[in-house]
């Protein structure tokens, strides 16, 4: 059975119900506290010979868990740029097309305060009418320009 944090109270000071260390053996109520730097453990028993093995197994936990953490944020990081840059694609082809400004019958390109590819908050009226913030902006018009010359390239040969 795995390890189970039941409590993570705050950085410094984390507790589980139970740990199981590399021996099988069992200990209860541990906690791991940071205080100036230095780590010390607490467990039900006090059984002095396992404080160094405890301490050395709830450092791999941590280590184990703050890896996942930062796995799963680089997969999350991933899927955010794949995503924007479908909707830079999406919006550099519809202005290609010639679909900004007729936000009238096209409800994707009607005016917004918040960028429709990244999500912040837009503060000038021009964007906010287009609804895609200057940068996103930027990056559409790049797009469209590369678009473009694809396009062109495709049909001249
Ligand atoms: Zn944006």
């Amino acid at each position: 059975m795995s390890d189970q944090i039941c409590d993570l109270m705050t950085r410094d000071n984390l507790r589980w119900k139970w740990i199981t260390l590399p021996s099988g053996e069992r200990v209860y109520d541990v906690s791991l506290s940071r205080c100036d730097g230095r780590a010390t453990v607490s467990f039900r028993g006090q059984d002095e010979s396992l404080h160094q093995t405890i301490l050395n197994h709830l450092q791999g936990i941590l280590q184990r868990d703050r890896q996942r953490r930062s796995d799963i944020a680089k997969r999350a990081a991933e899927t955010r740029a794949r995503r924007t840059e479908n909707k830079t694609r999406y919006y550099a082809d519809a202005y290609l097309r010639g679909l900004f400004g007729l936000s009238a019958e096209t409800p994707a390109f009607q005016p917004t305060a918040e960028c429709r590819i990244c999500g912040k908050k837009i503060r000038d009226s021009e964007s906010k009418s287009r609804g895609i913030g200057p940068e996103c902006w930027s990056n559409v018009l790049q797009v469209a320009e590369c678009m473009a010359k694809i396009k062109a390239e495709a049909k001249a040969t």
